[in-house]
């Protein structure tokens, strides 16, 4: 028989548009006991933990891009890189190799059967293709719209603006090999992330 703990851990994808809860869900998964890399999270940890990254943002937009204690300035980055597409993308091709790496740092000493990656752009940068199974967190937009709001203390308005610019969500369902709908409470997501990492263990041992 084989050790499944000699095996490789399976990755599984967790991905989905502002506000749709994906987070939220991926705290639930780890409840269960599964590791999380949370790459939003990480990335804005990694802007100022990672010294040659910081030179390379420097490079790019100038010293203001941190303030005098050496802490990554992201109000003035993000007005810096509004509506300049080549300078957003010359900035997240210096960020995304950096999150890329540090998860693959991660990865390698993750001992679990499956472990998780939760991404906004997990499609978008095709990181899916690195994952054993990806899964969709999705709501409603008026849902998503009202949950950043609360959140975040954005308009309406500028929350629709963001989920305009990302991926559509029936691009992203067509994508997903398991779609979970947040569109009510969270005792119902909790019961959807049970479901779910039954299906997960189904599917290894078929
Ligand atoms: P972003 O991409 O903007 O970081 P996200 O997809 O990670 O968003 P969360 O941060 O998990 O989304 O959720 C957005 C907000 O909605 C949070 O304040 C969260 O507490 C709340 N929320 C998520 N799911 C539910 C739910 N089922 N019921 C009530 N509130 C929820």
């Amino acid at each position: 028989m084989k050790d499944i703990h000699a095996l490789k851990p399976l990755l599984i994808g967790i991905t989905g548009g502002i506000g749709s809860g994906k987070t939220t869900f991926a705290k639930c998964i780890e409840k269960h006991g599964f590791p999380v890399y949370y790459s939003d999270t990480r990335a804005k940890e990694i802007v100022n933990e990672n010294n040659v990254l910081k030179r390379k943002i420097i490079q790019l937009l100038g010293e203001d891009a941190y303030d005098e204690n050496g802490c990554y300035h992201r109000k003035w980055v993000a007005e810096k890189v509004f509506g300049n597409a080549e300078l957003l993308s010359q900035l997240n091709s210096i960020i995304h190799p950096a999150v890329g790496l540090d998860f693959e740092e991660w990865f390698s000493v993750q001992k679990a059967r499956f472990v998780f990656k939760e991404t906004a752009l997990l499609f978008e940068l095709g990181l899916n293709k690195n994952c054993y199974k990806s899964i969709l967190v999705t709501a409603e937009d008026n849902i998503r719209i009202k949950r950043v709001m609360d959140r975040d203390g954005k308009t309406y308005r500028e929350v629709e603006a963001i989920i305009a610019k990302q991926m559509p969500e029936k691009e992203k369902i067509k994508k997903a090999d398991f779609v979970v709908y947040n569109n009510s409470s969270i005792e119902e997501l909790k019961k959807q992330t049970t479901v779910l990492i039954e299906k997960m263990v189904d599917s290894i041992l078929i």
